[in-house]
Protein backbone atom coordinates (compact mmCIF):
# COMPACT_ATOMS: atom_id res chain seq x y z
CA UNK A 1 0.00 0.00 0.00
CA UNK A 2 3.03 1.93 0.66
CA UNK A 3 4.65 1.23 -2.99
CA UNK A 4 1.15 1.84 -4.67
CA UNK A 5 0.39 4.97 -2.60
CA UNK A 6 3.89 6.42 -3.25
CA UNK A 7 3.70 5.91 -7.52
CA UNK A 8 0.07 7.28 -6.77
CA UNK A 9 1.47 10.52 -5.53
CA UNK A 10 4.11 10.73 -8.48
CA UNK A 11 1.77 10.36 -10.77
CA UNK A 12 -0.19 13.29 -9.59
CA UNK A 13 3.15 14.99 -9.60
CA UNK A 14 3.33 14.40 -13.61
CA UNK A 15 5.47 11.80 -12.97
CA UNK A 16 4.24 8.63 -14.45
CA UNK A 17 6.55 7.39 -17.53
CA UNK A 18 9.45 6.58 -15.63
CA UNK A 19 7.54 4.40 -12.81
CA UNK A 20 8.19 1.14 -12.26
CA UNK A 21 6.62 -0.85 -8.88
CA UNK A 22 8.79 -4.07 -8.30
CA UNK A 23 7.50 -6.45 -6.09
CA UNK A 24 8.75 -10.10 -5.15
CA UNK A 25 5.41 -11.56 -5.03
CA UNK A 26 3.37 -12.31 -7.76
CA UNK A 27 1.01 -10.61 -6.70
CA UNK A 28 0.22 -7.46 -4.79
CA UNK A 29 -1.15 -7.70 -0.79
CA UNK A 30 0.10 -10.69 0.15
CA UNK A 31 1.75 -8.91 3.36
CA UNK A 32 0.73 -6.67 5.95
CA UNK A 33 -1.45 -4.66 3.24
CA UNK A 34 -3.77 -7.58 2.42
CA UNK A 35 -3.90 -9.16 5.92
CA UNK A 36 -4.51 -6.14 7.93
CA UNK A 37 -7.99 -5.16 10.21
CA UNK A 38 -9.35 -2.55 7.49
CA UNK A 39 -9.49 -0.07 9.98
CA UNK A 40 -9.38 3.33 8.89
CA UNK A 41 -7.81 4.78 12.20
CA UNK A 42 -9.03 8.54 12.65
CA UNK A 43 -6.07 9.49 14.65
CA UNK A 44 -6.10 9.35 18.70
CA UNK A 45 -3.32 7.48 19.61
CA UNK A 46 -0.66 9.43 18.48
CA UNK A 47 1.56 11.43 20.10
CA UNK A 48 1.62 15.00 18.57
CA UNK A 49 4.51 15.97 16.39
CA UNK A 50 4.66 12.06 15.67
CA UNK A 51 5.38 11.07 12.08
CA UNK A 52 1.96 8.93 12.52
CA UNK A 53 0.07 11.78 14.32
CA UNK A 54 0.73 14.09 11.11
CA UNK A 55 -0.04 11.51 8.61
CA UNK A 56 -3.09 9.63 9.76
CA UNK A 57 -5.79 11.64 10.02
CA UNK A 58 -5.23 13.66 6.56
CA UNK A 59 -4.52 10.27 4.94
CA UNK A 60 -7.44 8.59 6.42
CA UNK A 61 -9.64 11.23 5.22
CA UNK A 62 -7.80 11.07 1.62
CA UNK A 63 -8.27 7.43 1.39
CA UNK A 64 -11.53 7.46 2.76
CA UNK A 65 -13.03 9.79 -0.06
CA UNK A 66 -10.77 7.56 -2.77
CA UNK A 67 -12.68 4.63 -1.33
CA UNK A 68 -16.16 6.06 -1.88
CA UNK A 69 -15.49 7.84 -5.16
CA UNK A 70 -15.26 4.20 -6.28
CA UNK A 71 -18.31 2.59 -4.72
CA UNK A 72 -15.75 0.45 -2.96
CA UNK A 73 -17.24 -1.11 0.45
CA UNK A 74 -16.88 1.07 3.42
CA UNK A 75 -18.58 0.86 6.59
CA UNK A 76 -18.30 3.97 8.13
CA UNK A 77 -19.11 2.58 11.39
CA UNK A 78 -17.20 4.40 13.84
CA UNK A 79 -15.61 3.15 16.30
CA UNK A 80 -16.11 3.21 20.70
CA UNK A 81 -12.77 2.43 23.27
CA UNK A 82 -13.43 1.87 26.48
CA UNK A 83 -11.47 0.71 29.75
CA UNK A 84 -11.57 -2.65 30.50
CA UNK A 85 -10.38 -2.17 33.98
CA UNK A 86 -11.15 0.98 36.32
CA UNK A 87 -7.85 2.29 36.38
CA UNK A 88 -7.44 3.27 33.18
CA UNK A 89 -10.41 5.10 32.75
CA UNK A 90 -7.82 8.59 32.65
CA UNK A 91 -6.10 6.52 29.47
CA UNK A 92 -9.32 7.97 27.68
CA UNK A 93 -8.76 11.58 28.54
CA UNK A 94 -4.60 10.92 27.09
CA UNK A 95 -6.70 9.54 24.01
CA UNK A 96 -9.23 12.45 23.58
CA UNK A 97 -6.34 14.87 24.53
CA UNK A 98 -4.07 13.34 21.85
CA UNK A 99 -6.85 13.21 19.23
CA UNK A 100 -7.73 16.73 19.16
CA UNK A 101 -4.48 17.78 19.48
CA UNK A 102 -3.68 15.67 16.27
CA UNK A 103 -7.27 17.08 14.42
CA UNK A 104 -9.66 14.11 14.93
CA UNK A 105 -13.47 14.58 16.41
CA UNK A 106 -13.99 12.84 20.19
CA UNK A 107 -16.31 12.68 22.18
CA UNK A 108 -17.06 11.06 25.39
CA UNK A 109 -19.80 8.93 26.25
CA UNK A 110 -21.41 7.42 29.38
CA UNK A 111 -22.74 4.29 29.46
CA UNK A 112 -26.39 4.15 28.58
CA UNK A 113 -25.05 5.94 25.39
CA UNK A 114 -22.50 2.89 24.65
CA UNK A 115 -25.40 1.01 25.44
CA UNK A 116 -27.61 2.22 22.81
CA UNK A 117 -24.84 1.43 20.24
CA UNK A 118 -23.40 -1.74 21.25
CA UNK A 119 -25.86 -3.18 24.02
CA UNK A 120 -23.76 -5.64 25.33
CA UNK A 121 -20.55 -3.64 26.11
CA UNK A 122 -19.15 -2.80 28.93
CA UNK A 123 -17.09 0.07 30.20
CA UNK A 124 -15.15 -0.43 33.90
CA UNK A 125 -15.48 3.07 34.44
CA UNK A 126 -18.97 3.86 33.14
CA UNK A 127 -16.69 6.26 30.53
CA UNK A 128 -15.87 5.81 27.30
CA UNK A 129 -14.78 7.65 23.96
CA UNK A 130 -16.68 7.95 20.91
CA UNK A 131 -14.82 8.43 17.69
CA UNK A 132 -17.48 9.16 14.45
CA UNK A 133 -14.80 8.97 11.49
CA UNK A 134 -13.56 5.36 12.07
CA UNK A 135 -14.57 3.46 9.15
CA UNK A 136 -13.49 0.11 8.05
CA UNK A 137 -12.61 -0.86 4.19
CA UNK A 138 -11.36 -4.21 2.67
CA UNK A 139 -8.01 -3.85 2.16
CA UNK A 140 -7.12 -6.64 -0.28
CA UNK A 141 -9.98 -4.77 -2.54
CA UNK A 142 -8.45 -1.03 -1.93
CA UNK A 143 -4.47 -2.89 -3.09
CA UNK A 144 -6.28 -4.39 -6.44
CA UNK A 145 -8.21 -1.25 -7.31
CA UNK A 146 -5.07 0.80 -7.00
CA UNK A 147 -2.98 -1.26 -8.73
CA UNK A 148 -5.33 -1.46 -11.71
CA UNK A 149 -5.34 2.52 -12.20
CA UNK A 150 -1.84 2.86 -11.55
CA UNK A 151 -1.40 0.56 -14.45
CA UNK A 152 -3.88 2.37 -16.87
CA UNK A 153 -1.47 5.43 -15.70
CA UNK A 154 1.22 4.22 -17.36
CA UNK A 155 2.84 2.36 -14.07
CA UNK A 156 4.90 -0.50 -14.74
CA UNK A 157 4.95 -3.45 -12.62
CA UNK A 158 7.20 -6.14 -12.28
CA UNK A 159 5.85 -8.95 -9.94
CA UNK A 160 6.95 -12.06 -9.09
CA UNK A 161 10.61 -10.84 -8.61
CA UNK A 162 12.53 -11.94 -5.82
CA UNK A 163 16.19 -13.00 -5.14
CA UNK A 164 17.26 -9.51 -7.25
CA UNK A 165 20.38 -7.81 -5.50
CA UNK A 166 21.43 -3.86 -5.48
CA UNK A 167 24.32 -2.55 -6.78
CA UNK A 168 23.80 1.12 -5.21
CA UNK A 169 27.07 2.62 -6.50
CA UNK A 170 25.98 2.56 -10.07
CA UNK A 171 22.10 2.76 -9.03
CA UNK A 172 21.40 -0.51 -10.46
CA UNK A 173 19.30 -3.55 -9.58
CA UNK A 174 20.23 -7.15 -10.76
CA UNK A 175 17.37 -9.08 -11.17
CA UNK A 176 17.68 -12.95 -10.99
CA UNK A 177 17.10 -13.68 -14.39
CA UNK A 178 20.12 -11.72 -14.86
CA UNK A 179 18.18 -8.65 -16.24
CA UNK A 180 19.03 -5.27 -14.65
CA UNK A 181 17.16 -2.10 -14.00
CA UNK A 182 18.76 1.21 -13.66
CA UNK A 183 16.99 3.52 -11.52
CA UNK A 184 17.60 7.24 -10.79
CA UNK A 185 15.64 7.32 -7.36
CA UNK A 186 14.95 4.00 -5.30
CA UNK A 187 11.89 3.54 -2.64
CA UNK A 188 12.35 0.61 -0.22
CA UNK A 189 8.86 -0.01 0.36
CA UNK A 190 9.12 -3.50 0.93
CA UNK A 191 6.88 -3.93 4.40
CA UNK A 192 8.53 -7.20 6.50
CA UNK A 193 11.97 -7.56 4.75
CA UNK A 194 12.43 -3.51 4.39
CA UNK A 195 15.24 -3.52 6.72
CA UNK A 196 17.13 -6.45 4.65
CA UNK A 197 16.30 -4.09 1.34
CA UNK A 198 17.75 -1.44 3.08
CA UNK A 199 21.12 -3.00 4.39
CA UNK A 200 22.99 -2.97 1.02
CA UNK A 201 22.07 0.58 1.08
CA UNK A 202 24.06 1.07 4.65
CA UNK A 203 20.99 2.59 5.79
CA UNK A 204 19.20 1.29 9.11
CA UNK A 205 21.67 -1.04 10.76
CA UNK A 206 20.94 0.28 14.07
CA UNK A 207 17.64 -1.80 13.92
CA UNK A 208 16.55 -5.36 13.84
CA UNK A 209 12.92 -6.13 12.94
CA UNK A 210 10.82 -7.99 15.53
CA UNK A 211 8.02 -9.86 13.97
CA UNK A 212 4.53 -9.96 15.67
CA UNK A 213 1.52 -12.18 14.78
CA UNK A 214 -1.37 -11.23 14.64
CA UNK A 215 -4.66 -14.27 14.54
CA UNK A 216 -8.33 -12.92 14.26
CA UNK A 217 -10.98 -15.10 15.66
CA UNK A 218 -14.58 -13.81 14.17
CA UNK A 219 -18.24 -14.06 15.61
CA UNK A 220 -20.04 -16.76 14.31
CA UNK A 221 -22.95 -15.51 11.91
CA UNK A 222 -25.46 -17.90 14.56
CA UNK A 223 -23.96 -15.55 17.46
CA UNK A 224 -26.63 -13.34 18.93
CA UNK A 225 -24.50 -10.45 19.42
CA UNK A 226 -23.30 -8.74 16.60
CA UNK A 227 -21.52 -5.33 17.21
CA UNK A 228 -22.18 -2.63 14.54
CA UNK A 229 -19.26 -0.20 15.64
CA UNK A 230 -15.72 -0.84 16.17
CA UNK A 231 -15.19 -1.58 19.98
CA UNK A 232 -11.72 -1.31 21.56
CA UNK A 233 -10.34 -1.65 24.68
CA UNK A 234 -8.03 1.45 25.86
CA UNK A 235 -4.67 0.57 24.86
CA UNK A 236 -1.00 0.32 26.53
CA UNK A 237 0.58 3.35 25.00
CA UNK A 238 3.60 2.34 25.68
CA UNK A 239 3.60 -0.69 23.04
CA UNK A 240 2.77 -0.34 19.91
CA UNK A 241 -0.15 -2.87 19.97
CA UNK A 242 -4.37 -1.85 19.96
CA UNK A 243 -4.99 -4.57 22.19
CA UNK A 244 -8.17 -7.13 20.62
CA UNK A 245 -10.86 -5.47 19.30
CA UNK A 246 -14.46 -6.17 17.50
CA UNK A 247 -14.44 -4.75 14.18
CA UNK A 248 -17.35 -5.21 11.87
CA UNK A 249 -17.08 -5.89 8.15
CA UNK A 250 -16.84 -3.38 5.35
CA UNK A 251 -19.68 -5.00 3.79
CA UNK A 252 -22.80 -6.15 3.85
CA UNK A 253 -22.05 -9.90 5.68
CA UNK A 254 -22.77 -10.18 9.42
CA UNK A 255 -19.09 -10.69 9.89
CA UNK A 256 -17.06 -9.10 13.08
CA UNK A 257 -13.74 -10.29 13.31
CA UNK A 258 -11.78 -9.86 16.90
CA UNK A 259 -8.20 -9.74 17.12
CA UNK A 260 -5.79 -8.71 16.11
CA UNK A 261 -3.45 -10.60 18.65
CA UNK A 262 0.30 -9.76 18.98
CA UNK A 263 2.11 -12.51 19.58
CA UNK A 264 6.07 -13.10 18.76
CA UNK A 265 6.16 -15.01 15.43
CA UNK A 266 8.41 -17.68 13.88
CA UNK A 267 9.25 -15.73 10.44
CA UNK A 268 8.55 -12.67 8.85
CA UNK A 269 6.56 -14.36 6.69
CA UNK A 270 5.51 -17.40 9.01
CA UNK A 271 1.64 -16.58 8.62
CA UNK A 272 0.79 -20.56 9.16
CA UNK A 273 2.22 -23.86 10.59
CA UNK A 274 5.77 -24.46 9.62
CA UNK A 275 5.62 -22.06 7.03
CA UNK A 276 8.61 -19.57 6.12
CA UNK A 277 10.10 -20.33 9.50
CA UNK A 278 12.90 -18.76 10.36
CA UNK A 279 14.69 -20.33 13.56
CA UNK A 280 17.60 -18.30 14.40
CA UNK A 281 16.10 -14.99 13.98
CA UNK A 282 12.98 -16.03 16.20
CA UNK A 283 15.65 -17.26 18.64
CA UNK A 284 17.92 -14.03 18.23
CA UNK A 285 14.19 -11.84 19.18
CA UNK A 286 12.77 -14.49 21.84
CA UNK A 287 16.22 -13.39 23.79
CA UNK A 288 15.61 -9.14 22.87
CA UNK A 289 12.48 -9.68 23.95
CA UNK A 290 13.67 -11.34 27.25
CA UNK A 291 15.78 -8.84 27.45
CA UNK A 292 13.28 -6.62 27.39
CA UNK A 293 11.12 -8.11 30.00
CA UNK A 294 13.74 -8.89 32.60
CA UNK A 295 14.80 -4.85 32.37
CA UNK A 296 11.01 -4.20 31.82
CA UNK A 297 12.05 -1.52 29.26
CA UNK A 298 9.04 0.55 28.13
CA UNK A 299 6.59 -1.37 30.20
CA UNK A 300 7.58 -4.43 28.45
CA UNK A 301 6.00 -6.74 31.05
CA UNK A 302 2.83 -5.45 30.74
CA UNK A 303 2.75 -6.44 26.94
CA UNK A 304 4.08 -10.14 28.35
CA UNK A 305 1.14 -10.47 31.10
CA UNK A 306 -1.72 -8.90 28.96
CA UNK A 307 -0.60 -9.65 24.83
CA UNK A 308 1.96 -12.22 24.56
CA UNK A 309 -0.26 -14.87 24.88
CA UNK A 310 -3.40 -13.81 23.56
CA UNK A 311 -3.29 -16.56 20.79
CA UNK A 312 -4.29 -18.65 23.68
CA UNK A 313 -7.97 -19.00 23.00
CA UNK A 314 -8.83 -19.17 26.53
CA UNK A 315 -6.47 -15.78 27.21
CA UNK A 316 -8.30 -14.68 23.88
CA UNK A 317 -11.63 -14.98 25.12
CA UNK A 318 -11.25 -13.14 28.59
CA UNK A 319 -9.53 -9.98 26.34
CA UNK A 320 -12.82 -10.16 24.44
CA UNK A 321 -15.23 -10.56 27.48
CA UNK A 322 -13.59 -7.63 29.23
CA UNK A 323 -15.30 -5.29 26.59
CA UNK A 324 -18.44 -7.39 26.12
CA UNK A 325 -18.93 -10.13 29.07
CA UNK A 326 -21.78 -11.94 27.09
CA UNK A 327 -19.28 -13.22 24.36
CA UNK A 328 -19.16 -17.14 25.15
CA UNK A 329 -16.11 -19.66 23.68
CA UNK A 330 -19.00 -21.19 21.65
CA UNK A 331 -19.62 -17.67 19.83
CA UNK A 332 -16.31 -17.69 18.06
CA UNK A 333 -14.40 -19.28 15.72
CA UNK A 334 -10.92 -19.19 14.15
CA UNK A 335 -10.65 -16.90 11.50
CA UNK A 336 -8.16 -17.46 8.30
CA UNK A 337 -6.80 -13.86 8.05
CA UNK A 338 -3.55 -13.55 9.92
CA UNK A 339 -0.93 -10.83 9.73
CA UNK A 340 2.60 -10.16 11.11
CA UNK A 341 3.45 -6.61 11.70
CA UNK A 342 6.98 -5.24 10.38
CA UNK A 343 7.91 -3.94 13.85
CA UNK A 344 11.31 -2.75 14.42
CA UNK A 345 13.06 -2.41 17.75
CA UNK A 346 16.43 -0.17 17.88
CA UNK A 347 19.43 -1.60 18.83
CA UNK A 348 20.53 1.74 20.57
CA UNK A 349 17.38 2.83 22.57
CA UNK A 350 16.87 -0.98 23.29
CA UNK A 351 13.42 0.08 22.56
CA UNK A 352 10.40 -0.71 19.94
CA UNK A 353 10.22 1.96 17.12
CA UNK A 354 7.48 3.70 17.98
CA UNK A 355 7.23 5.89 14.94
CA UNK A 356 7.39 5.59 11.05
CA UNK A 357 11.08 5.82 10.13
CA UNK A 358 11.89 6.88 6.73
CA UNK A 359 15.81 6.98 6.37
CA UNK A 360 17.87 8.59 3.12
CA UNK A 361 20.15 6.45 1.44
CA UNK A 362 22.26 6.39 -1.81
CA UNK A 363 20.12 7.57 -4.53
CA UNK A 364 17.43 5.88 -2.31
CA UNK A 365 14.85 6.27 0.32
CA UNK A 366 14.15 3.66 2.86
CA UNK A 367 10.62 3.41 5.18
CA UNK A 368 10.64 1.49 7.76
CA UNK A 369 8.62 0.49 10.67
CA UNK A 370 5.74 1.06 8.31
CA UNK A 371 4.02 -0.15 11.13
CA UNK A 372 0.06 0.84 11.94
CA UNK A 373 -1.56 3.08 10.98
CA UNK A 374 0.62 2.82 7.83
CA UNK A 375 -2.24 1.81 5.51
CA UNK A 376 -4.53 4.42 7.12
CA UNK A 377 -2.16 7.09 6.22
CA UNK A 378 -0.77 6.09 3.31
CA UNK A 379 -1.79 8.54 0.99
CA UNK A 380 -0.43 11.36 3.16
CA UNK A 381 2.61 9.27 4.01
CA UNK A 382 3.38 8.74 0.39
CA UNK A 383 3.60 12.49 0.15
CA UNK A 384 5.37 13.44 3.25
CA UNK A 385 8.27 10.82 1.98
CA UNK A 386 8.50 12.58 -1.78
CA UNK A 387 8.39 16.60 -0.26
CA UNK A 388 11.16 14.89 1.95
CA UNK A 389 13.38 12.82 -0.72
CA UNK A 390 16.65 14.11 -1.91
CA UNK A 391 16.33 16.35 -4.70
CA UNK A 392 17.30 13.46 -7.87
CA UNK A 393 13.69 12.21 -7.00
CA UNK A 394 12.44 15.33 -7.75
CA UNK A 395 14.07 15.90 -11.13
CA UNK A 396 13.14 11.70 -11.78
C1 LIG B 1 -2.54 -7.81 11.85
C2 LIG B 1 -2.41 -6.40 11.35
C3 LIG B 1 -3.48 -5.51 11.48
C4 LIG B 1 -3.34 -4.20 11.04
N1 LIG B 1 -4.43 -3.37 11.08
C5 LIG B 1 -4.33 -2.13 10.52
C6 LIG B 1 -5.48 -1.30 10.43
O1 LIG B 1 -6.57 -1.68 10.81
N2 LIG B 1 -5.31 -0.05 9.90
C7 LIG B 1 -4.11 0.40 9.44
O2 LIG B 1 -4.01 1.52 9.00
N3 LIG B 1 -3.02 -0.40 9.50
C8 LIG B 1 -3.11 -1.64 9.99
N4 LIG B 1 -2.03 -2.47 10.01
C9 LIG B 1 -0.76 -1.97 9.48
C10 LIG B 1 -0.77 -1.98 7.96
O3 LIG B 1 -1.22 -3.20 7.46
C11 LIG B 1 0.63 -1.70 7.46
O4 LIG B 1 1.08 -0.54 8.11
C12 LIG B 1 0.69 -1.47 5.96
O5 LIG B 1 -0.04 -2.45 5.27
C13 LIG B 1 2.12 -1.45 5.51
O6 LIG B 1 2.15 -1.39 4.12
P1 LIG B 1 3.50 -1.63 3.35
O7 LIG B 1 3.21 -1.31 1.92
O8 LIG B 1 4.60 -0.92 4.00
O9 LIG B 1 3.85 -3.17 3.55
P2 LIG B 1 3.36 -4.48 2.80
O10 LIG B 1 1.91 -4.49 2.57
O11 LIG B 1 3.92 -5.64 3.58
O12 LIG B 1 4.05 -4.42 1.40
C14 LIG B 1 5.41 -4.67 1.23
C15 LIG B 1 5.56 -5.28 -0.13
O13 LIG B 1 6.97 -5.44 -0.36
C16 LIG B 1 7.15 -6.68 -1.02
N5 LIG B 1 8.55 -7.09 -0.79
C17 LIG B 1 9.11 -7.51 0.35
N6 LIG B 1 10.40 -7.81 0.16
C18 LIG B 1 10.67 -7.55 -1.14
C19 LIG B 1 11.82 -7.66 -1.94
N7 LIG B 1 13.00 -8.06 -1.45
N8 LIG B 1 11.72 -7.34 -3.24
C20 LIG B 1 10.54 -6.90 -3.77
N9 LIG B 1 9.41 -6.80 -3.06
C21 LIG B 1 9.48 -7.11 -1.76
C22 LIG B 1 6.14 -7.60 -0.40
O14 LIG B 1 5.86 -8.70 -1.25
C23 LIG B 1 4.94 -6.67 -0.23
O15 LIG B 1 4.07 -6.72 -1.33
C24 LIG B 1 -2.12 -3.77 10.46
C25 LIG B 1 -1.07 -4.67 10.32
C26 LIG B 1 -1.21 -5.98 10.74
C27 LIG B 1 -0.08 -6.93 10.53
Amino acid sequence: MVGLCLAHQLVERGIAGSITVLDKEPELGRHSSGRNSGVLHAGLYYKPGSIKAQVCVGGARRLRAWVEERGLPLNACGKVIVPPRPELDGQLDVLAERGTANGATVEFWDEIHLRELIPEARSASGRALWSPNTAVVKPITVVRRLQQELQERGVSFLTGRSGWTAEPERRQLRLADGGTINYVHLINCAGLQADRVAQPFGVGHEYTLLPFKGLYWQLKASCPIQPRANLYPVPDLNVPFLGVHFTPSADATPLVSIGPTATPAWGRENYHGLQALEPAMAAANLTVLARQYLANRGGFRRYVHEQAFLALPPLLLRAAQQLIPAVRAEHLELSQKVGIRSQLFNRHTQRLEDDFLCLPGPASTHVLNAISPAFTASFALADLILDQAAPPMALA
